[in-house]
């Protein structure tokens, strides 16, 4: 017997006739907890950013999946989103995630956006890698951000002149997605996309 990822409730087993010729997969949560998020497909647009959707709004039930997810780094949970990112992402190529930081990849043991999906089976490119911003001095957090880029692109990287998708969990304040899309710009993309899991 199988229980959902988030609230352990047993899953109802799928019937035989339809396990068998595979036009339905095992659910890894429960109807409820599906239902407990809100889409939210929301669609924006900044000066560094073609498009931004997002597939979700930031409501209870998603809080507490992205806490599970993050900090108890339950990587299962990864699982829970895999259908509605490759529906969205069917079309788009040079998909390019977020990175996490060095530092934090370490103790969390997993960058969560790539984990998204690895388990949907999205191919990606690994094409930037985030900056120090530790050793910046008594500036604040606020000027940080103006001011010192976030982002680099790895060496030996040729960006062509296509459009690229950004991925992240959540898309705020879009400082972190401008930053990127800045330097995929600057190195030649034509346009830069984002597509995120949750609006807040
Ligand atoms: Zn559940």
């Amino acid at each position: 017997m199988k229980a959902c990822l988030l609230c352990e409730a047993i899953l109802p087993a799928l019937p035989t006739w339809q396990a068998l010729i595979g036009i339905d997969e095992q659910k890894i949560i429960c109807e409820s907890c599906s239902k407990s998020f809100e889409r939210a497909d929301s669609i924006d647009k900044t000066t560094d950013l073609s498009s931004v959707t997002s597939l979700y709004a930031y409501n209870e039930a998603m809080q507490s999946y992205l806490h599970q997810f993050k900090f108890l780094q339950d990587i299962a949970l990864a699982a829970v989103f895999k259908k509605e990112l490759q529906t969205i992402l069917k079309h788009q190529k040079n998909i390019v995630p977020i990175p996490v930081h060095p530092e934090k990849r370490m103790t969390r043991t997993f960058g969560q956006v790539e984990a998204l999906l690895d388990y949907a089976k999205i191919p990606y490119l690994n094409l930037l890698e985030k900056l120090d911003q530790t050793a910046m001095g008594e500036k604040t957090r606020q000027e940080r951000l103006r001011t010192k880029p976030l982002f680099q692109l790895k060496p030996n990287i040729q960006i062509k002149h296509e459009t690229y998708t950004l991925i992240d969990d959540i898309y705020t304040t879009g400082t972190t997605l401008n930053h990127a899309a800045k330097v995929l710009r600057k190195a030649g993309a034509k346009h830069v996309e984002a597509v995120t899991l949750i609006r807040a």
